[in-house]
């Protein structure tokens, strides 16, 4: 998805969305929230420098964003959380699974696999096409230090926001980060704006859920985890993309395929102009354990692989 402005964007009276076309592997939003003195950031960006690059936008633009007081994580990805170590003594904030999930594939581990990638084929090149971009050296995760299940209400100066558990389904502890007075939405990765999904956790009927509780607060503005400012319109598309996939694996499961065969397999073409359609495999997996009723952990290097033979089909 292109077409959009990169950079800082106010979506109402105190409320900021910073978005990183084209929206695709690791180019994640994030969000800022404004009363006076009083500030939080949601979600940080992939690597040093992007964040760096961030804050200082948000400085120039709102001088109070100078000293963050907290920030949210709206999952453990590190397109939402590798730039912690920039925000000096914040508080920061996230749930229980997000916190513990955070921990799991250390940056060292992809700053490895970016020197490795150019000796590693068709998994390397795909790996580069998706991450090479980004810079990984330097970085400290800084995990949470407050961590919430379910519900957390907090405050920015008279500003009230709504921080939402509704993992497991993009990953584990997925946050929405809600502001019902201005009807703001930061929805982190429950929302891809403009390109395919990826369930990393699942399940899929978890994320149809939390679509639903989305559509139920009826947000006027939703600052997606990836893409272009959207509205409920996109939700109601995404909960109809996991439906209608959810149908379709059934029916190829039932038949003994493969989910890659299964995502190839795909002719209707209702979702071409979304980006990164090689996340259907995983999605489909996703959707195939669930069928099993054992939901299984996605393994991350088998999910690229699978996803670098999509990808390189015709
Ligand atoms: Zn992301």
């Amino acid at each position: 998805m292109t077409g959009y402005a990169p950079g800082l964007q106010q979506v109402g009276e105190g409320f900021y969305a910073y978005l990183q076309p084209d929206g695709g592997w690791g180019w994640s939003n994030a969000g800022l929230v404004v009363d006076g003195e009083a500030t939080l950031l949601v979600d940080t960006l992939f690597d040093l420098r992007l964040t760096a690059e961030m804050l200082r936008a948000m400085r120039a633009a709102v001088p109070a964003a100078a000293r963050i007081d907290t920030l949210v994580n709206t999952h453990a990805d590190g397109d939402h959380c590798w730039g912690n170590q920039l925000l000096g003594d914040a508080r920061i904030v996230a749930s229980r699974r997000t916190a513990m999930e955070m921990g799991e594939l250390p940056p060292a581990t992809m700053a490895a696999l970016a020197e490795q990638a150019p000796n590693m084929g068709e998994l390397g090149a795909f790996f580069l096409d998706c991450f090479g971009a980004f810079d990984f050296s330097g970085i400290e995760l800084v995990l949470p230090q407050h961590t919430f299940n379910g519900q957390l209400t907090l405050s920015v100066g008279a500003r009230e926001l709504q921080l939402i558990e509704v993992g497991p389904a993009h990953t584990r502890g997925d946050t929405l980060v809600y502001a019902p007075g201005a009807g703001v939405l930061f929805s982190g990765d429950i929302l891809f704006s403009g390109s395919h999904p990826i369930a990393w956790a699942g399940p899929v009927s978890n994320w149809i859920a939390a679509c639903e509780l989305i559509l139920a607060m009826k947000p006027e503005v939703i600052v997606p985890g990836h893409g272009p400012l959207a509205t409920p319109d996109a939700v109601r598309e995404l909960k109809q993309y996991f439906e209608y996939l959810y149908e379709l694996a059934r029916e190829r499961h039932a038949a003994g395929m493969t989910p890659l065969q299964a995502a190839r397999s795909i002719s209707d073409d209702r979702w071409a102009r979304w980006g990164n359609a090689e996340r259907l495999v995983v999605n489909i997996a996703n959707i195939y354990s669930e069928l099993d009723g054992e939901q299984r952990p996605v393994n991350p290097l088998a999910a690229f692989e699978q996803m670098a033979q999509l990808a390189a089909r015709g």
